[in-house]
């Protein structure tokens, strides 16, 4: 058997079939905007590797650090031990994070820093003596992550519906429709209101993903919305959670997506681009409020601990990766994609599968009636040498943010390409989900 016929036949891939498997590439190495096939061909990683890849690929300063780190300590158990990479990157990101979110839990990957969110918030209510606020607000079109508490807080019609039956049921406010950049209109955020009345002495938090809904709904909202949520908060003794890990990093331009809104949350949670797309590390940060009230409840133990817990390798790739971004001018790289996403996709407004066209930062979007069938978005890749990920109906990029201008036009390239192809058949019968 082929390394590739092993592949197709015993491993799994993220949404994928094992009986009806989707085509994979065979990655062999990687480098700055692209990564190699074992057929020597490149292409454009237009998808930054899932968004993590901010940098580029095997960023030498980053390969650098992670290899002076391995002589020294791969790993040592976060229990009863520390190591200076943690300590340096918690310091470092306490500098960059929204004012007082200066208390780091290190995590594995995005979902389990989200699901560590959760559980602050559960035991911070706790420890004020309200049990019986366990629940959360999260937003419709909103994406948290696939394990169980992340997707009962991801959109509860989205990809997880499945598994609602082993689901805690929280609240749904309506997803947020005010675009970026227009007038805001307070009734976007009516239902959200309306939950907070009834059921406030239920509620631990709320959770979303600030300004920018990727997984889901590739949705970019108004600031406002965010305001609105702090309010609510405020009034109403809930916990703010903003889950930067896709938005966050520059992605939409600013470091952070909510500093459009020029509030803060309670607690906030970075992954993906924090490592610059090299080892998985995610983090939440919280207020020395949150931190302080749960450590004087019972137990004061904050009861979490991931084994792989602030890797020292993972800790030293993103203090290489923060370095990185404290050196160049990354809001203006963004920027720089964003006018040249607006300007190459505005022409496929007019197209006949094409719905919308959004962009913002380095996030374009191309919303289609239903997606090209797979063989077209093979043809595409191979023929322009980009890699795309289309899903539910976009078709989008997110490349990384060290892209050139030529980078940029070959992206812009193969998505109109892509979009200009007709509608295929179903997800199901294509074999085809995320
Ligand atoms: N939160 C958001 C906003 C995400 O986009 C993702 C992943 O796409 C996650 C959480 C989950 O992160 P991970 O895949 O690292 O568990």
């Amino acid at each position: 058997m082929t390394p590739l016929e092993y592949d197709r036949t015993r491993i799994w891939h993220p949404y994928a079939s094992l009986s009806n498997p989707p085509p994979v590439l065979h990655a062999k190495r990687a480098s700055g905007v692209e990564i190699e096939l074992a057929d020597g061909s490149r292409l454009v990683d237009a998808v930054s590797s899932w968004w993590c890849v901010a940098h580029g690929h095997n960023h030498p300063a980053i390969v650098e650090a992670i290899r002076r780190q391995s002589e020294r300590l791969c790993h040592v158990m976060f229990g009863g031990f520390t190591h200076d990479p943690a300590v340096e990157l918690a310091e470092r990101l306490a500098a960059i994070a929204p004012s007082g979110l200066d208390r780091v839990f290190f995590a594995d990957s995005g979902s389990i820093s989200v699901e560590v969110a959760a559980k602050m918030a559960v035991q911070y209510q706790n420890a004020l003596g309200r049990p019986g606020r366990n629940r959360l607000i999260a937003l419709k079109g909103g994406y948290h992550g696939d394990t169980s508490l992340c997707m009962a807080l991801s959109d509860p019609d989205g990809m997880h519906t499945l598994f609602s039956g082993i689901m805690t049921k929280h609240f749904f406010a309506e997803k947020p429709t005010v675009p970026t950049g227009a007038a805001w209109d307070p009734a976007d955020a009516e239902s959200l209101r309306r939950i907070v009345a009834e059921h406030r002495d239920e509620i631990a938090a709320m959770v979303c993903e600030p300004v920018f809904q990727a997984a889901n709904a590739m949705n970019f909202y108004h600031p406002e919305y965010l305001r609105e949520m702090r309010r609510l908060c405020d009034e109403n003794d809930i916990l703010l959670i903003f889950d930067e890990i896709a938005a966050g990093f520059h992605r939409t331009g600013p470091l952070w997506a909510h500093l459009r809104s020029g509030i803060s949350p309670d607690v906030m949670t970075v992954g993906k681009a924090l490592t610059g797309g090299h080892l998985t590390l995610a983090a939440a940060l919280a207020s020395a409020k949150v931190a302080d009230t749960i450590s004087g409840g019972k137990p004061s133990a904050f009861m979490h601990g991931p084994t792989y817990m602030a890797n020292p390798l993972a800790c030293a790739a993103a203090c290489a990766s923060l370095d990185l971004f404290a050196k160049g001018d990354y809001e203006a790289k963004a920027l720089s994609i964003e006018r040249r996403f607006r300007d190459g996709l505005a022409a496929l407004r007019g197209l006949p599968n094409v719905r919308d066209v959004r962009v913002l930062g380095a996030a374009g979007v191309v919303e289609v009636g239903r997606l090209p069938a797979q063989s077209d978005v093979s043809r595409v890749i191979r023929e322009h040498g980009v890699w795309l990920r289309p899903f539910c109906n976009f078709i989008y990029s997110m490349p990384p943010l060290v892209s050139d201008d030529a980078t940029v036009d070959r992206i812009v390239a193969a998505i109109a390409d892509l979009a200009s192809c007709p509608p295929g058949p179903p997800p199901e019968e294509d074999g085809f989900h995320e």
